[in-house]
């Protein structure tokens, strides 16, 4: 097998952490969601934040993205704040539910940010063309979402976010409503897609298995309040195939990884 490892250099980091937390208020109800995450993100890496439900996964992505201001300590995106590499198109999102226009082609659909972008129709094509091959599904370009099956819609998803050539994509548990089958297969897919395109990817999931086969490192994040409980290395060589979750090193990794919660 091929032992491809992706080298990353410790100067090359593209987000910081500095002791960043997050309490919701709304004059009623205080609830500490995060506290004290302290940690860089290296260009390129593929990153996973992993922990049970309500542990703040999607709350620190959404801080990441610029769609929620952290209450406390700071972050910083090759030295902006979100918001400025969001204004930067530093960065999309894919959702658990990819949320596509029923009246628009798979095509049509790819392009939309593309058309709020302003970029010109031939341009748009020629994105949407090149964003449907990476995903496999050219033929389906002039479908509309209900003629796709979840996978397929989840990958319509995944192309539109590349579409706009973001150098960080946030994923927040992109696969768990799929079944285990299009699931793996859409792991696969995303590796490849990573490794051709050489995005950072910061990927969250409950699912410990998921989190081993895809990642370079994985925060493991623990609840009441939300923090950040350890940051395991995942040194399985890459490309990762199917096979690799039989080995004696996948197991080792996924006892390590549940042996690191606490609280929960
Ligand atoms: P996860 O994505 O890991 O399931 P969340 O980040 O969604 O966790 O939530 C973390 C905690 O913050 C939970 O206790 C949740 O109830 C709370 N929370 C999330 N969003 C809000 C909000 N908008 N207002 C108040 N509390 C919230
Ligand atoms: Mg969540």
């Amino acid at each position: 097998m091929e032992k491809e490892r992706k080298v990353i250099s410790t100067n090359d980091i593209e987000i910081k952490l500095n002791h960043v937390g997050m309490t919701y208020s709304d004059g009623v109800n205080v609830t500490k969601a995060l506290t004290d995450v302290t940690l860089d993100i290296h260009k390129g890496e593929f990153i996973s934040l992993l922990g049970p439900s309500g542990c703040g996964k999607s709350t620190l992505l959404r801080i990441i993205a610029n769609l929620l201001d952290n209450t406390d300590g700071e972050v910083l995106i090759e030295g902006m704040t979100p918001k400025e590499a969001r204004l930067a198109r530093k960065y999309a999102m894919v959702f658990q539910a990819p949320v596509l226009y029923e009246w628009r082609t798979i095509r049509k659909n790819i392009e939309l940010p593309l058309e709020i972008m302003k970029v010109s129709k031939i341009d748009r094509m020629e994105t949407s063309k090149a964003m449907l091959d990476l995903v496999g599904l050219s033929k389906f370009a002039d479908h509309y979402p209900h003629e796709l099956s979840g996978g397929m819609q989840q990958r319509v998803g995944i192309a539109r976010a590349f579409a706009v050539k973001p150098e960080i994509l946030l994923m927040d548990e992109p696969f768990s409503a799929l079944d285990e089958f299009t699931k793996e297969k859409l792991h696969i897919d995303l590796l490849n897609i990573w490794r051709k395109t050489n995005k950072t990817v910061i990927f969250v999931t409950h699912n410990i298995q998921e989190a081993v086969f895809l990642s370079n490192r994985i925060c493991v994040l623990s609840p009441h309040p939300g923090r950040l409980s350890a940051v395991i290395d995942v040194n399985l060589p890459r490309p990762r195939t199917m096979d690799m979750k039989n080995t004696q090193e996948f197991t080792e990794l996924v006892a390590k990884v549940r042996g690191s919660f606490e609280g929960v």
